[in-house]
């Protein structure tokens, strides 16, 4: 095998819940993840010249080992001493910087396109140990699916899949630091938590209006006093008949959740019309994981 296409799927967060902050900084949460079918394309292909080459469509995006899908194949070739180089095509559609996990996404291909093609062997468990390492989302992104993730994103439970909905995002023209949001966070009281539980239960009874209902994220507030435009989209899509809308990760993605295609192309029209966000898709969610 010489060359590979992967999708790196993005991810949204139904619900988002921090319970503490550790001594390293790093931050215990409780999250409900779901992977939407917005996705980048990936090419990995075998070639002489040794080493690592990273090309993309977007010319602001790092080609060197600040790029994660680099150093996750940087992290392959290391310990399994491959000597191949290998060449990376990126084709990105998931905004970036925009709670969706693009670069997670990205190096979680590039691990799992890799262990195909050299044959490495690796279990996906060894794959999400590996990825964990990259990032705290990456084992989320290898697993994909309806999953609750703790620890600091890297302890995956399989929760029963979301059930039929289309699901509006938005991208704001605004760059959001996710290090900046969790730093505001720590430094104020916590008031109202999301309902990750009902969510679960939501999930369990195959209630849409019961998800949706407890959806919440807790770095909603944080980022949205920074940008108002969270709000209005918020409110755009909920008065174009999401049955709620919410940001995702440390945003500035808004996603809604809507049972009718028509209603969310609709509201999906509006929100440009009134240039709220560019970055506009209706997708559907992704409930397979990968084997
Ligand atoms: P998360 O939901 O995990 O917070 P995010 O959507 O906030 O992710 P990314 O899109 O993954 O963030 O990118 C954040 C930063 O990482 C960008 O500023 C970008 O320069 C850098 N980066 C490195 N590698 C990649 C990649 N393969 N794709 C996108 N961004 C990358």
């Amino acid at each position: 095998m010489d060359r590979i296409e992967l999708k790196a799927l993005g991810k949204i967060n139904l619900g988002l819940d921090v319970l503490g902050r550790r001594e390293n900084g790093y931050h215990d949460v409780r999250m409900v993840m779901q992977t939407v079918y917005l996705y980048d394309q990936i090419t990995i292909k075998k070639r002489k010249n040794p080493g690592i080459g990273i090309e993309t469509n977007l010319y602001y995006l790092p080609t060197n080992e600040n790029n994660l899908a680099y150093r996750a194949a940087k992290l392959l070739k290391d310990e399994f001493d491959i000597k191949e180089g290998v060449s990376i095509g990126l084709e990105k559609h998931i905004p970036v910087a925009a709670g969706m996990a693009g670069g997670s996404s990205n190096a979680a291909a590039v691990l799992f396109g890799m262990n195909r093609m050299f044959g490495l062997g690796l279990t996906m468990e060894e794959l999400m140990e590996r990825g964990v390492t990259l990032g705290a989302d990456v084992p989320y992104c290898i697993m994909r699916g309806t999953v609750l993730a703790e620890g600091i994103g890297e302890i995956l439970t399989p929760l029963a899949p979301m059930p039929r909905c289309f699901v509006l995002l938005a991208k704001p023209p605004v760059a959001v630091s996710t290090k900046l949001v969790y730093e505001r966070l720590d430094s104020r009281e916590i008031e109202a938590h999301p309902d990750i539980d009902g969510i679960i239960e939501g999930l369990k009874e195959e209630k849409l209006s019961k998800i949706t209902s407890s959806m919440g994220n807790v770095l909603e507030r944080v980022t949205m006093e920074e940008y108002p435009v969270i709000e209005e989209i918020k409110n755009t899509m909920k008065e174009g008949g999401a049955l709620n809308a919410v940001m995702s990760g440390s945003g500035p993605t808004v996603f809604g959740i809507f049972d009718d295609r028509n209603l969310a192309k609709t509201a999906a029209q509006r929100i440009k019309e009134i240039q709220l966000a560019k970055q506009v898709y209706v997708v559907n969610v992704h409930n397979a994981r990968r084997k």
